[in-house]
Parts: structure tokens; sequence; C-alpha cells
């Protein structure tokens, strides 16, 4: 590694900042070396804001029905390979009870753009679980809305919201998602932020047409908007989706964006994604070590849990929610963290509600 990416490091380290092409400069000069280095620094900077902590949450793919097109995705509406699903209420109130018991006190909501899970449903379904388990935090996941309905779930009892903007270039952006809007999906991220949402975002790393001045623009996005979550995973390729063809991205570059986000923004919420867990069997240790402070274990049914599939070779499908559990906490302990089952909120959250 060379003294100047070494300098750029301690810089981003010291200040949190580096301008747009010392980031390029970073991203174009990837090496073992640097990327430990990285680590390294990510690594104390992620025990300084939450210490050794991993946050778990449990994770209710509740639908795979979806009205999008995005080309990536295996549930795209066009796919009709997919096997489709839609648990009902009965059946998600199910899988957080199973998860309630099993110690989590937050749970992800997640599914595709899915038109039977209209607003009065989704906040339905939200006061019957805030009624039951009012101590719980729910993240919803389930793409862009009106500012009318977020702001409906939120008071209905949703706290958190996870939308990736998965690329910040407008022209990748359109290339990728045929039929949506890039303005619209920043305008959603502004409602969220503005009425009050924990808000997620990310991005997906090595997209076909994807170079490092895009993962820069993704950076630089972050910096200025500044989330609560980020989440980043590769791309991986799912075969009956117009990218089926394309080589995947690497988990040895997530690791390192994660690195550089953590360092970007301190006390952010890092999930190690099960993208990265997906393509690299040891990908969320990696994840963890590289500054990643979250995972998002599976309480879906088993029955459905291969069906939400986004992109090939998916972990986890086979496993029940304890196993889940136990293998995860086994993959945390060993990387040296310890499993946090408290409702894992950002820590300016926290002293928002002291
Ligand atoms: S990425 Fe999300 S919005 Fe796009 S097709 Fe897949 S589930 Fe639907």
């Amino acid at each position: 590694m060379g003294t100047e990416i070494r300098d750029l490091i301690e810089k981003l380290y010291q200040t949190s900042l580096l301008e747009e092409k010392e980031l390029l400069y970073l991203l174009q000069n990837y090496s073992k070396e640097a990327a430990l280095l990285l680590a390294q620094r990510a690594n104390e900077i992620r025990l300084k804001h939450y210490g050794d902590k991993v946050y778990l949450r449990g994770l209710i793919e509740f639908s795979n029905y979806c009205h999008r097109h995005c080309k990536y995705c295996g549930i795209r509406s066009e796919n009709d390979k997919v096997s489709r699903y839609r648990l009902s209420e009965d059946e998600i109130i199910n899988c957080i009870d199973m998860g309630y018991q099993l110690g989590y006190r937050t749970v992800v909501l997640q599914g595709g753009e899915d038109i039977y899970y209209t607003d009065d449903r989704i906040v339905a379904l939200l006061e019957r679980i805030k009624e039951k388990w009012p101590q719980i935090a729910i993240t919803l996941s389930i793409g862009e809305k009106s500012y009318a309905a977020y702001k409906r779930f939120f008071e209905a009892g949703a706290e958190r919201y996870l939308l990736r903007h998965e690329t910040a270039c407008e022209t990748l952006y359109k290339s990728l998602h045929p039929h949506m809007s890039y303005d619209n999906r920043m305008r959603c991220l502004r409602d969220l932020k503005e009425i009050g949402y924990q808000v997620g975002t990310g991005f997906i790393v090595g997209l076909p047409g994807q170079n490092a001045q895009h993962l820069v623009e993704d950076l630089m996005f972050i910096k200025s908007f500044k989330p609560h979550m980020v989440g980043i995973g590769p791309f991986m390729p799912q075969k009956d989706t117009p990218l089926g063809n394309m080589p995947a991205g690497t988990a040895d570059m997530t690791t390192y964006l994660i690195s550089i986000l953590r360092l970007l923004q301190g006390d952010l919420l890092l999930p190690a994604t099960t993208s990265l867990g997906s393509i690299d069997p040891l990908g969320r240790e990696k994840g963890l070590k590289a500054g990643a402070n979250v995972v998002m274990p599976n309480l879906s049914p088993i029955e459905v849990r291969d069906k939400y599939a986004l992109y090939d070779g998916k972990i986890c499908t086979g496993d029940e929610a304890a196993q889940c559990r136990k293998c995860i906490e086994k993959r945390i302990e060993k990387s040296g963290y310890k499993v946090d089952m408290g409702r894992g909120d950002h820590k300016n959250f926290i002293a928002s509600i002291k």
C-alpha cells in the first residue's frame, strides 16, 4: 500500500471527510492491505459509538408480490417463474410471536410493492402488533408510498423505514428501474426523515454498468443525507431477470465500502447483509469486522423462505428461526462481538427519547 492511500485512510479516520477525488482514488486503489487498515480504523470508530454490540433484528419477508420491474430483482413483476406467496396478517403475527419468544425486540417487515397490502391493511397490521407488543420496534421496508401513507404508518407505530436508494446516479438508476422515478425515490427518503423515522437507505455494489465514480456518488449522497442506517450488499444475479448473466459484485469491495461508510459517518447502523453472507460463506463475519453492527436473521416461515429470491444462492432458506438465531450468535461471538437483542436504536434516537 502506498503512502498516499495510507494518508487518505488516516485523514478519513481523523476527520470523517474526504473530497470526491480522494474517495475515487481510494476506491480505485483497492488492496488487501488498504482494506485491512480501513477495517481496523472502522472497527475503532464502531467501538466508540456502539461498543462491541451487534443488534439482531428479526426479518419477516411477508410478500413476494411486486408490481415493479427492477431489472436485477428476482421477484420483479415480469418474472413468471417465481412462485408467489403472501403471508396473512395472522401468519405475520405468528412469526412475530415466535421471534418475541426467541428474544427479538425488533422486527423488520419487508415485502415487494404488493397492491394487496393497502395503506389501510398496513395500518391495521401495525396497530395489532403495537397493541400486543408495545415495546417492539417495527421497521417497514415496503417501498415507495405517499407522504400521507408514511405519516399514517408512523402514527400507527412504525418507527423505522428502510428504502435503499439503490444507486445515487440518476442515469444508472433510470436504466435499472423502468417506469420508476429517481426524484420520487429521493422524495420518499426526504419525507421519511421529515416525519421522524429512523431512516435506512443503501446501495448495490457491483451493479452492471456501475463504476467507481458511481460509488463515490453513493457515498457523497449518504454523507449529505445523513441516514440512520445504510444497508449495502453485492449485486448477485438472479437467472430469470434481464441481468441474470451478468457477473456478481464482490465481498471484498462490499466490505471495503462498509469500512468507508463507518468512517464517513461513525454513528451509522450498518448491517452485515444476507447477500454479503450469500456471496461469501464468511461474508457476514467479514462485514462485522469491517465495521458493521447489525444482522437480520430470518423469521419468515421456512415454506416461503426460498421464494423470496431477490437473487440466486441466498443463504439461510432452510433453517428454523431458532437455528438461525443460534447460528448467527455463534458467528458474531467468533468474530469478537456480543449479541444485543434489544431494540437497537440509533444512538441519537436513544438520546432524543431520554
Ligand atoms: S427491488 Fe423491490 S421494488 Fe424492485 S422489483 Fe424487487 S421487490 Fe419490487
